[in-house]
């Protein structure tokens, strides 16, 4: 993607002109979550303005609109992963929704005490405690796989948790904090030779890396809408069919039903199953425009370019002095994390603030993965499509200044 592409995208993005401390602002937040283009909030607002009635069971004018464009999102969705029917999409808050809601309805259905759920070390928390509060609920053990010295997971330590014990594995596609991607496909191919599922944590996989759910055969795949430039609030869980209609409903209430009697309630059919109550419709049209904008950038080159990215800027991060990069794997999306010398996370991140850029600083919600580093937390950097060289070196001044006065 050349400058002029990309100064024609940032322009889609009227935030990135927004000036902080009268600086320009650099925006690398990206996996905590990404700016909106110009047409996801016109969606918003057009939604409201011209097609806002509550969906099904409408017989009028607008409500019937708003359905339409409700159902055809779903479509986007399952396009945009491959999935293999539109059925199997799920509409959900989140990420974190999305898994509380296979922990709990998976659990219902298929795990009793003394079973096993395996995780991963380098998981977010939204990833450990929905499971946790499962192996609570059940008497059920939680099981972890470790990483290696560059933050990759440890595939001979996971095949041998393996056993007729183990019930699911649930692991991110990508690290939010080390930016390593780990390898799924084979995650899946030696649980599924064991007949385990597994869920994928797509979270910071699905802005970054083209997703094929057939070739990668995940059970469930979850993701954030806010992650991938839509709104908060809307996410997504996509089941294989064959789970989702063997598993309970995860809430009860309206449009999650067929009958309703005092004696007995029956379940809608997928996907309406799992979504009670009145549907974000505004929030799912505009994650579908986030998708369609992405996938007119084309997901091939915005990974090829956040690529060029993370190479730059590690290299560049190493022109500091005592600088180290948490996580070194392969494998990495466009995520760097770093400390130098003993000065603490908080500090830099706060004077780079200052200097107008935004980075994070902290455990990233993910306190197990840095007990297991022996660190307090990280710096992160982390890019997106609309960052440029430009803003790296303008970070690195800064962070060399930032050092300076630390030191
Ligand atoms: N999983 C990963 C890997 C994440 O990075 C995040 C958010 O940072 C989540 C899950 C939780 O996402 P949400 O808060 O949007 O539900």
């Amino acid at each position: 993607m050349d400058k002029e592409f990309i100064q024609n995208i940032r322009n889609d993005f009227p935030i990135l002109s927004e000036k902080v401390y009268k600086k320009d602002l650099i925006y690398f937040d990206n996996a905590a979550t990404t700016q909106k283009p110009r047409c996801v909030v016109e969606k918003i607002e057009q939604s409201y303005y011209h097609n806002n009635a509550n969906i099904h069971r409408g017989v009028h004018y607008l409500s019937q609109l708003a359905t339409e464009e409700h159902e055809a999102a779903r479509s986007t969705v399952a396009e945009f992963l491959h999935a293999e029917k539109r059925e199997e999409i799920i509409f959900t808050r989140g990420t974190t929704e999305a898994i509380n809601l296979v922990a709990y309805s998976f659990g219902e259905a298929f795990c009793k005490e003394g079973d096993e759920v395996i995780v991963s070390v380098l998981e977010h928390h939204s990833n450990i405690v929905p499971w946790q509060m499962l192996c609570e609920r059940k008497g059920m053990k939680l099981k972890v796989i470790p990483i290696n010295e560059k933050g990759e997971l440890r595939l001979d330590v996971f095949e041998s948790l393996l056993n007729e014990k183990t019930k699911i594995v649930s692991v991110a596609h990508v690290s939010n904090v080390l930016g390593t991607i780990n390898p799924v496909n084979e995650i899946i191919r030696l649980a599924h030779s064991k007949n385990i599922p597994v869920l994928i944590d797509g979270a910071q996989s699905v802005p970054h890396i083209p997703i094929n759910i057939k070739d990668m055969d995940a059970d469930f795949y979850v993701f954030s809408g806010h992650k991938i430039y839509a709104p908060t609030g809307i996410g997504v869980l996509y089941g294989k069919e064959k789970w989702l209609n063997a598993i309970p409903p995860y809430q009860g209430g309206g449009e999650m039903i067929q009958t309703v009697t005092f004696e007995k309630t029956t379940y809608n059919t997928l996907p309406f199953k799992f979504e009670a109550g009145t549907p974000d419709y505004i929030g799912s049209t505009a994650l579908a425009e986030a998708l369609h904008y992405v996938q007119n950038i084309g997901l091939d080159n915005i990974a090829a370019y956040e690529h060029e990215l993370l190479e730059y800027g590690t290299e560049r991060l190493m022109e500091i002095e005592g600088m180290r990069i948490i996580g070194t794997a392969k494998e990495k999306s466009s995520v760097i994390s770093f400390l130098v010398g003993n000065i603490h996370p908080y500090d830099i991140g706060m004077l780079l603030d200052k200097l107008g850029i935004a980075v994070r600083t902290g455990h990233h919600c993910a306190q197990p993965l840095m007990d297991s580093l022996q660190i307090p937390g990280t710096v992160r950097a982390s890019f997106a499509f609309y960052n440029t060289k430009e803003e790296i070196d303008k970070f690195m001044e800064a962070l060399k200044r930032v050092v300076m006065m630390l030191s």
